[in-house]
């Protein structure tokens, strides 16, 4: 099969659908893969390590689109992209159309393939390729807490773990997913005091098990966050209720009694965030300082580590990639029931139910 990947064209969108390694693995499986030039920049993979890897490279998305039987991306196809998908042609990416009727119609009207990274399940009903995206955001969302503790971010001036004889931060985690996981492993080991709140029992005993004296767990009440906030220095929003927007835990009138110089990072915002106060913000502007508390409300969290997560995100892609491109998607489909969820549109049908049930359309 010819696969193809493009350079990503959304605002601070640095992430690539296929790395160099990747493309080593599709070559070995007797595809042909196609590179548009430029398209790792973001990711510091250069068109000479496509290259090397056995990519060809081309000038122009135009020319990748027209070319290939298969693309691999990241994000979903802005307007811009609409007129060069064709029918027939695998599109694989994040699509999110529950949240895009432009693209849905898009999509429809060009009778293309489209499997959506985000509703492919695993046997356990998890998400495997939205996964690797949450571990990442959780494990930065302390790294830039951390930073936002600065003084010449308007924190406090406090180091997370303190030094001999100073304390350490109190950093309070609400939500124990895969998010709060990834922050509390990071909390830890920089040293930090560490509260995780979650409203699952089962979420806390887990992380009871795994962490044991040194966090402390906490059910999720309002009282109890409340009196949790003002006492944390800084506090990781990371809830998820699937399919809904994300509940406003923490309340405005929690400010009052927040300290002054503390931080708020609110990783849910991609889901309206789980802070009243929570306004969304982008990386070259990540942060606002509201009733003294600093606030950073960055939706796409790991475009800022372009790198890693494009490795966390094609090692998930990966396996399900070549099986599409080894034997067509209506046979991989065949093979792997569990992909099906993925495919979204399919020759001018819709085919995925909650896409459907969004847009109040036929499927
Ligand atoms: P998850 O489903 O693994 O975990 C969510 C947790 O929230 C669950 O344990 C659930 O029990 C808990 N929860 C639900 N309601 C609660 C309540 N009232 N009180 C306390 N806990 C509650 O989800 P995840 O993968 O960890 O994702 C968390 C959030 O991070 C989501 O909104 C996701 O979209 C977002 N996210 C954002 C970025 C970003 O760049 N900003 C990146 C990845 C994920």
């Amino acid at each position: 099969m010819k696969v193809g990947c493009v350079k990503e064209i959304k605002k601070y969108e640095y992430r690539v659908g296929l790395t160099p390694e990747n493309v080593k693995e599709y070559v070995n499986r007797k595809n042909q893969v196609y590179i548009q030039k430029g398209a790792g920049e973001g990711a510091f993979f250069t068109d000479e390590m496509y290259r090397e890897a056995g990519a060809v490279i081309l000038d122009t998305a135009e020319e990748i689109w027209a070319e290939c039987d298969m693309i691999v991306k990241v994000k979903e196809p802005l307007e811009e992209e609409y007129d060069l998908i064709r029918e027939n042609q695998i599109i694989y990416t994040y699509l999110h159309l529950a949240a895009d009727r432009p693209l849905t119609d898009a999509l429809l009207k060009s009778k293309a393939k489209a499997v959506a990274y985000e509703t492919i399940r695993d046997k356990n009903g998890g998400l495997p390729l939205l996964k690797p995206m949450s571990e990442v955001a959780g494990r930065l969302s302390i790294q830039e807490g951390a930073r936002c503790l600065e003084r010449t971010m308007g924190g406090m001036g406090l180091l997370l773990g303190g030094v001999s004889g100073v304390r350490q931060a109190n950093v309070l985690i609400i939500g124990a997913g895969v998010v709060g996981t990834n922050a509390c492993k990071m909390a830890v080991g920089l040293g930090a005091r560490v509260t995780i709140a979650d409203n699952n029992i089962d979420r806390l005993t887990y992380l009871d098990d795994m962490f044991g004296s040194r966090i402390q767990t906490m059910y999720s009440t309002d009282s109890a966050l409340e009196k949790a906030c003002c006492e944390a220095d800084l506090v990781i929003g990371s809830v998820l209720i699937p399919g809904a927007k994300a509940p406003k835990l923490i309340k405005e009138r929690y400010l009052d009694g927040m300290k002054n110089g503390s931080v708020i990072v609110d990783v849910a915002v991609d889901q309206g965030g789980c802070c009243e106060t929570t306004v969304p913000t982008y990386h070259d502007n990540p942060t606002f300082i509201k009733k003294g508390v600093v606030h950073y409300c960055v939706a796409n969290m790991p475009g800022a580590v372009a790198m890693t997560s494009t490795m966390a995100l094609t090692n998930a892609t990966l396996r399900y990639g070549l099986a599409i491109a080894d034997v067509g998607v209506e046979e991989a489909i065949r093979r792997d029931g569990l992909l099906a969820l993925g495919m979204n549109c399919y020759e001018g049908k819709l085919t995925c139910k909650e896409v459907a049930e969004a847009h109040d359309m036929e499927y």
